[in-house]
């Protein structure tokens, strides 16, 4: 059997090159280590860098919008080298705990579940205040959206006890605000049956008679609610309102009301629009990522603001103002470099300039 030189030098010893034996060997030691860095080391050595941005359930609000923002960005990738990929995940507390382990780059969060991880507070009692969190922008509006079926004969939070409820699952945003809602009605969860999947189960449990009620924390419209009122079951959009919620609103700052606009869910009982409270999402990154991507994909957004919002209805509302609003954890570095340059800085709260 021929060895591994003869194989090599076959085509070299046919063109009657009479090089040494040993200087042949060099030249193929040099062309094959070529080989390995054109092919191996470039793609590292030219800087190309991949981010993820952590979202929540595909029928929701957030999976679309890490898609709009790494539209965004990918668009520009011969300028900045940077290919951002999206990710389905639980929601806002797994986002905020991803960035902040650095198995994310970015996240999509419920802006009240960044002043938690950032104070310490709810999922992040017992680790304590997040002091790496830091905001790049807020997003849509969400509402704190409760579904029921009809058969269940919940028409209001109060009619809940007894009933089968999904509250949002580990790792959401909606787990903590379906139990504040609770509890501002002084119904405790022994009083109910709590169901804890993820929002993207919760319609067809409700249409196959599995649950009665599910609480959801997101923006409208959105195809989760869409499924949910559309199928042969007849579902029901429970206002969120009253004496008890006004003490929630006193007490939590980063609760707002909101309107969920009937129009969106044409065939749900109630016709018209529909009180709640929310809050709002929020775009966060750790103080360790790189500020050249913060700056890049915070540019990107803003100065195509106007493309942007064509991406989700839910975005209609969006002003480069009100982007700088209900953030809590202070501004990313990349992104502050942004404000600074386009004069946006004066929207900002100075207690979260760094
Ligand atoms: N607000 C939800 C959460 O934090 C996600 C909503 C969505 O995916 O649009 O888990």
């Amino acid at each position: 059997m021929e060895t591994f030189y003869e194989i090599i030098t076959i085509g070299v010893s046919e063109t009657q090159i009479n090089w040494p034996k040993e200087e042949i060997m060099k030249k193929i030691i040099v062309l094959l280590s070529l080989i390995v860095f054109v092919f191996g080391i470039c793609p590292v050595a030219s800087g190309k860098t991949f981010v993820t941005i952590g979202t929540g359930g595909v029928t929701g609000v957030y999976y679309p919008t890490g898609g709009a923002i790494s539209r965004m960005i990918n668009k520009r990738f011969k300028q900045y080298d940077i290919k951002a990929t999206v990710e389905s995940t639980a929601g806002s507390v797994y986002n905020i705990n991803g960035v902040l382990s650095g198995d994310l780059e970015f996240g999509v969060a419920q802006s009240d579940r960044q002043y938690q991880a950032y104070n310490g507070m709810a999922e992040w009692s017992k680790s304590g205040p997040q002091k790496d969190l830091r905001a790049v922008f807020s997003i849509h509006p969400e509402s704190i959206t409760l579904i029921v079926s009809n058969k269940s004969g919940v028409k209001s939070v109060n009619d809940l006890k007894g009933k089968k409820v999904n509250i949002g699952n580990p790792g959401s945003g909606q787990l903590q605000n379906s139990k504040d809602v609770l509890s501002a009605f002084g119904i405790d969860l022994n009083s109910i049956t709590p169901e804890q999947v993820k929002a993207v189960e919760a319609p067809g449990l409700l249409q196959d008679g599995k649950i009665d009620a599910f609480f959801y924390t997101v923006g409208h419209p959105n195809g989760n609610i869409k499924e949910a009122t559309s199928g042969r079951i007849k579902v029901r959009v429970v206002p969120v309102r009253g004496k008890g919620i006004d003490a929630l609103l006193k007490k939590y700052p980063y609760y707002a009301k909101t309107i969920i606009p009937g129009k969106f869910y044409p065939n749900a009982i109630n016709k018209g629009d529909v009180e709640s409270i929310g809050v709002k999402a929020t775009f966060v990154a750790s103080k360790n990522l790189d500020v050249k991507i913060v700056y890049a994909v915070t540019k990107e957004v803003f100065d195509n603001l106007e493309s942007f919002k064509k991406l989700h209805p839910a975005y209609s509302v969006l002003t480069k103002e009100n982007m700088l609003e209900g953030l809590s954890a202070p501004i990313h570095k990349g992104a502050l470099k942004y404000y600074k340059e386009a004069g946006l800085i004066k929207y900002i709260d100075p207690k979260l300039i760094p």
